[in-house]
């Protein structure tokens, strides 16, 4: 069993809708390889750069992402005695990385956060203006009830029921 680690550019495949790997940015990859009767069986864990948008409050999104990894390189020996020297081994990887690029891109993109948060506590957005509340203060509110605002929702309510206090009914007679 050998251990490799190294970095390679990333695809630019390895994206969700808000948020994936920079395409270009450095992909570390920590494997194991062991050899096995069908070839090379590949595992390790891949480390990437995430950027993206905040699912909440659409801000920027830096994060990174680890993904685990585990193929088996069928072909990756083929031409290859040599699978003992250390020297080869690394050089060789870096070209059946092709090989590997469908494997990795699975593990990292179902990695890949479907809601991405700037932060895990992230307060979204005030839902009547739209700014986010991490760059409000704190005291951030809107005039509630605003008369316009308050007879519209009488519309949708329908009419106001009768005043349900008896003593407005009988108004006593002169
Ligand atoms: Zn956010
Ligand atoms: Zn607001």
């Amino acid at each position: 069993m050998r251990r490799v680690r190294i970095s390679v550019p990333a695809p630019a495949s390895l994206r969700l809708e808000l948020v994936g790997v920079p395409a270009g940015s450095s992909l570390t990859l920590d494997l194991r390889l062991e050899a096995v009767m069908e070839g090379v069986l590949v595992s390790g864990t891949v480390t990437a750069a995430l950027a993206g948008e905040c699912g909440r409050c659409l801000g920027e999104v830096a994060d990174t992402v680890q993904a685990e990894l585990q193929e088996l390189c069928v072909y990756c020996d083929a031409g290859h005695p040599d699978t003992e020297r250390d020297d080869k081994e690394v050089s060789r990887l870096d070209g059946d990385l092709l090989d590997l690029e469908p494997a990795l891109r699975d593990a990292v993109v179902l990695a890949l956060p479907l809601t991405p948060l700037c932060r895990p506590d992230c307060p979204g957005l005030c839902v009547e203006c739209g700014q986010p509340w991490a760059e409000l203060p704190v005291d951030h509110t809107h005039e509630r009830p605003d008369p316009r605002w308050a007879a519209l929702s009488r519309l949708a309510t329908g009419p106001a029921p009768a005043d349900p206090d008896p003593a407005h009914r009988t108004d006593p007679e002169p």
